[in-house]
């Protein structure tokens, strides 16, 4: 995807704090952390979110949750973490290339989310 901001990451035309790679995923830093560990893993092909993954995406799927527990003891968060997929407008996806967010540092990030009614 020519113009998509993280396959432009992916391909290293945009510079980022990378953090892993291998054959099919990429991992580096939030721009914008929100707790001490922020990583985003993403698919290296493009993947727009999880709610258009076909079934030749479920190894990607797979890989992403398996290296989420060892990257965020390398990076601080050794005792737990919070993965976040953002999907679609509802989710409140605000970049359109399938990524987890991997949150957590040295205290608990907080409840899940507030009731708000
Ligand atoms: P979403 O809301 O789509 O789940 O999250 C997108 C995330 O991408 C946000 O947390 C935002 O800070 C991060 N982000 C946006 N642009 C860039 C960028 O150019 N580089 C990096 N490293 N992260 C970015
Ligand atoms: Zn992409």
């Amino acid at each position: 995807m020519d113009n998509c901001l993280f396959c432009k990451i992916v391909r290293g035309e945009i510079p980022s704090r990378k953090v892993y790679e291998d054959d099919e995923v990429f991992a580096f830093h939030d721009i914008n952390p929100l707790r001490p560990v922020h990583l985003l893993v993403v698919p290296k092909h493009h993947i727009t979110s999880l709610a258009t993954i076909v079934e030749a995406d479920v190894p990607v799927l797979g890989r992403i949750l398996a290296v989420a527990n060892k990257l965020a003891i390398a990076q601080g968060s050794p005792d737990g973490f919070r993965v976040i997929i953002n999907t679609g407008r509802v989710g409140n996806q605000e970049v359109q290339h399938l990524h987890a967010h991997i949150v957590g540092g040295p205290d608990p990030v907080g409840p899940m989310l507030k009731k708000i009614n």
